[in-house]
């Protein structure tokens, strides 16, 4: 089922989803403010437009992968937005990770417009765009749901609806608020053990069997050599950047703030991971946290 689409933005994430959906038979038209993504793109199939107006001209789905919420706003919202452009054809999918208040706010002008929209943010990085195996976190209705799915599905596994607009950044949040307390906490775990003799893999054989078995330990040690695959034992080259965890800890500290709920831990690991990147440790992998917690 081949579809026209316009995909906005061609990143590092954007790039690759973009030339899968042209793998995928899709005819894609592209608009990046970077000449050189622009070129990647043409070079992998796509057509390439002089703007997101004219990517956008009579598609099925737009889709978009910027870098904060006031990109997003900038492409959709006001008179010069794309959602003044489009009829309710066609379908918008903003796989960003935003705050969000703006996902919701280009969810409620989208609908006031009659056009479908859900924010569709990303769980796995750019291997994971390059390999197809996304994780999609979808808010929006359940119709929009339904025609996102079928284009999703050439850019990832698995497509979950979290709720109405908005609910994706938010399930986005509370899922890596998550990641980074349990791998704070895989860390505190392994290296008190390791001040008191253990072997760490040893004592993460034990965990792993026992009722502190995570993510963090099963798939992603945290301490170097215990697991030849993780980015612990490859000098803590990313993987998944501090900087990015501090970005979606931000996040998912003014979605904490806005429904007025106390999150203690999300706060201390959000202050964790601000200092750790200030300490010049924003481009190596987050479980890196290990060496804060040795300092
Ligand atoms: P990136 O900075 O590599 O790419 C963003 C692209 O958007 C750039 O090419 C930039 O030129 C373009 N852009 C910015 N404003 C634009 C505009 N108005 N019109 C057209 N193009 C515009 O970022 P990325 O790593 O691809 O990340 C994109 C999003 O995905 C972010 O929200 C990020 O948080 C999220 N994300 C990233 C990862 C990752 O591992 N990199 C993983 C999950 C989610």
């Amino acid at each position: 089922n081949m579809a026209n689409v316009a995909f906005i933005g061609l990143g590092n994430m954007g790039g690759p989803m973009a030339a899968n959906l042209v793998k995928a038979g899709h005819s894609v038209t592209v608009f990046d403010l970077s000449e050189v993504a622009c070129k990647t793109l043409a070079e992998a199939g796509a057509t390439v437009a002089a703007s997101a107006s004219e990517a956008a001209r009579e598609v099925d789905y737009v889709i978009s992968m910027l870098p904060a919420g006031k990109h997003v706003a900038g492409l959709y919202l006001g008179a010069d937005g794309l959602l003044a452009q489009l009829d309710g054809h066609t379908t918008v999918l903003d796989c960003s990770t935003i705050d969000a208040a703006t996902a919701r706010q280009v969810g409620e002008a989208a609908s006031a417009a009659g056009i479908g929209f859900m924010d569709t943010p990303v769980s796995g990085g750019v291997a994971a765009a390059a390999a197809g195996t996304l994780a999609f976190m979808c808010g929006g209705g359940a119709d929009t749901f339904e025609k996102a799915k079928v284009i999703l599905a050439d850019m990832g596994k698995n497509i979950f609806h979290a709720g109405p607009a908005g609910a994706g950044q938010v399930a986005k949040g509370c899922n890596n608020m998550l990641l980074a307390i349990h791998m704070i906490g895989t860390c505190e775990a392994l290296e008190m053990g390791a001040r008191n003799g253990l072997d760490p893999k040893v004592l993460s054989e034990i965990m792993l069997a026992s009722s502190g078995r995570n993510w963090s330990l099963e798939v992603y040690n945290p301490y170097p050599g215990v697991m030849e695959q993780a980015p612990a034992s490859n000098d803590y080259r990313p993987g998944f950047m501090v900087d990015l965890m501090v970005k979606d800890l931000g996040l998912a500290l003014e979605i904490a703030e806005q429904s007025e709920f106390e999150n203690p831990m999300g706060q201390l690991a959000r202050k964790l991971y601000a200092e750790h990147q200030f300490a010049g440790n924003g481009a190596r992998d987050f479980s890196s946290i290990l060496q804060k917690l040795q300092a």
